[in-house]
C-alpha cells in the first residue's frame, strides 16, 4: 500500500475542519467566554494553517509571507488551546504565555526561513515545542486540577505532537527528509501525517470529553444536593446511610442515626414570612454542619427535617452528638432584619449495632419514632429509640 502524502495532508485538514465544526456546534448556545469557543477557535486556526500550507505548496516558489502566516497560525492555535484550558480550569491566564509565542512566531520563523528551510524546522521546534510543554504543564496544574479520560487523551495527543516535532527535526538534521517541502511524498512523511491526524482527533475528542465529564459531574451534584441549604438532599443522605448500613452489617460496625425536626416551624413562616423560614432552614443546616466531625454526614431529609448519619456511633455517642446539635441550634437565634427568631429542634436518635433484620429504612423509622416522642414530651429535646425522654 502506498500512502500519498498530499492526500493524507488533505484528509488531516478535513478531519480538523470536521472537528472544528463539531466543537463549534457543541459550543453553540454557550456564553462567548466558554472554553469550548476557545477550543473551536484553536481548531479553526489549525485548519486555516493547513489550508495555507497547501496553498504554499501549490505555488512555486512559495511566497515567504504565506509560510510565515501559516506557521504563525499554528502558534495561534496552540495559544488558543491554552486559553481554553485555563478557562476550563477557571484559572488565571498569564497573558505572556499567549502573546509571546503568537508575537514571536512570525519573527522567529520568518527570520529562520531567511537563513534556510532547515533553520525554520528548528525554529518551529523551539516555538511549538515550548507551547506544547506549557500545555502539558497546564494539564498537570495541581492548584486547578483536571481529571478523567479527557485529560488523558489531551496528554497523549500533546506528547505525540512533541514527538513528531522532535522526530521531524532529527530527520531534517540527519538529512532523511527534505525541509523545503514537508508535504512531499515519502514514507516517513506519510507516517508523520497519519500520526498527526490521530493526534488532532485525540485533541478534539479529549477536550469535548473533558467538557462532557464536567457537565455530567455538575448534573450529578445538582441531582444530589438541596438547592436551599446546599446540603445533600434526601436521596443523597439516604444513599449515604445505605452504604453505611451495608458496611456496618458486613464488618459488625456501629451506626448512629439522628433525625432533627424544627419545632413549630409553621409558626415561623406564619409570623415572619416564607423568606424568613428559608433563612432559618439555612441557618439550622449551617449550624448542624459546623458541629459535625469528619465522617459524619447531614442531609435535608424533608421540609424542616435533617438526617444525620454517624458511622461508628453507639447509642451514647449518638445521644451526645444529638444533644450538642440541639444546644447549638437553641443557642443560635436567627437574625431577621431587626428581629431575632428563636429556633429549637426535637431530636430522635438510634445508635449501636445494626442487626441483619435492620435496613436504612428501619433505622430512620426508629429515629423518627424517637423524634415523635420528643415532640410529644414537650419539644426542644432529644429522645432515644425505644427509650423515654433523654435530655432537657
Ligand atoms: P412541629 O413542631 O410539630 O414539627 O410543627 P411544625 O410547624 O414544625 O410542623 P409542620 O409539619 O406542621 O410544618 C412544617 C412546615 O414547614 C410547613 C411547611 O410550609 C414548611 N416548609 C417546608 N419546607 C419549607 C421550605 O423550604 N421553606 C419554608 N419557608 N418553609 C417550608
Ligand atoms: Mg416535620
Ligand atoms: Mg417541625
Amino acid at each position: 500500500m502506498t500512502l500519498d502524502v498530499p492526500t493524507l495532508f488533505f484528509v488531516s485538514t478535513l478531519i480538523s475542519l470536521l472537528m472544528a465544526v463539531w466543537v463549534g456546534l457543541m459550543a453553540l448556545g454557550k456564553p462567548r467566554n466558554d472554553s469550548l469557543w476557545s477550543w473551536f477557535a484553536a481548531l479553526a486556526c489549525y485548519c486555516a494553517g493547513n489550508m495555507l500550507v497547501a496553498l504554499r505548496d501549490a505555488s512555486t516558489p512559495p511566497p515567504l509571507a504565506i509560510i510565515v502566516v501559516a506557521n504563525s497560525t499554528y502558534a495561534l492555535a496552540l495559544a488558543l488551546m491554552l486559553v481554553a484550558l485555563r478557562r476550563f480550569q477557571d484559572a488565571p491566564l498569564n497573558r505572556w504565555h499567549v502573546l509571546l509565542p503568537v508575537l514571536a512566531a512570525p519573527l522567529v520563523l520568518g527570520g529562520a526561513l531567511a537563513i534556510s528551510a532547515a533553520a525554520r524546522v528548528y525554529a518551529t521546534l523551539l516555538v511549538y515545542g515550548g507551547q506544547i510543554l506549557l500545555l502539558l504543564w497546564t494539564l498537570r496544574d495541581r492548584a486547578h486540577p483536571i481529571a478523567g479520560r479527557g485529560r488523558f487523551l489531551l496528554q497523549v495527543a500533546y506528547a505525540v505532537l512533541l514527538l513528531i516535532l522532535v522526530g521531524r527535526t532529527g530527520l531534517v538534521a540527519g538529512g532523511w527528509i527534505e525541509p523545503a517541502n514537508l508535504i512531499r511524498n515519502s514514507p516517513i512523511q506519510a507516517i508523520i501525517f497519519t500520526v498527526l491526524s490521530c493526534a488532532v482527533l485525540s485533541l478534539s475528542l479529549g477536550f469535548v470529553y473533558l467538557s462532557m465529564e464536567r457537565a455530567e459531574q455538575r448534573y450529578r451534584e445538582m441531582a444530589m444536593s438541596d438547592v436551599l441549604t446546599g446540603l445533600p438532599n434526601r436521596r443523597a443522605i439516604t444513599e449515604e446511610l445505605e452504604r453505611c448500613v451495608s458496611r456496618a452489617r458486613r464488618d459488625g460496625e456501629l451506626v448512629g442515626v439522628v433525625l432533627l425536626d424544627i419545632d413549630h416551624f409553621k409558626r415561623v413562616n406564619d409570623s415572619f414570612g416564607h423568606q424568613a423560614g428559608d433563612v432559618v432552614l439555612r441557618s439550622v443546616a449551617q449550624a448542624v454542619r459546623s458541629r459535625l466531625r469528619g465522617h459524619d454526614q447531614v442531609g435535608r431529609f424533608g421540609g424542616e427535617e435533617f438526617l444525620v448519619v454517624l458511622p461508628g456511633a453507639d447509642l451514647n455517642g449518638a445521644l451526645a452528638a444529638a444533644e450538642s446539635l440541639r444546644q447549638t441550634v437553641e443557642s443560635s437565634p436567627v437574625r431577621w432584619g431587626a428581629q431575632s427568631i428563636a429556633v429549637t429542634v426535637s431530636v430522635g436518635v438510634r445508635g449501636g449495632i445494626v442487626t441483619a433484620a435492620e435496613t436504612a429504612d428501619t433505622l430512620v423509622g426508629s429515629a423518627d419514632a424517637a423524634m415523635y416522642q420528643a415532640k410529644q414530651s414537650g419539644r426542644n429535646r432529644v429522645c432515644a429509640a425505644g427509650d423515654g425522654v433523654k435530655t432537657n
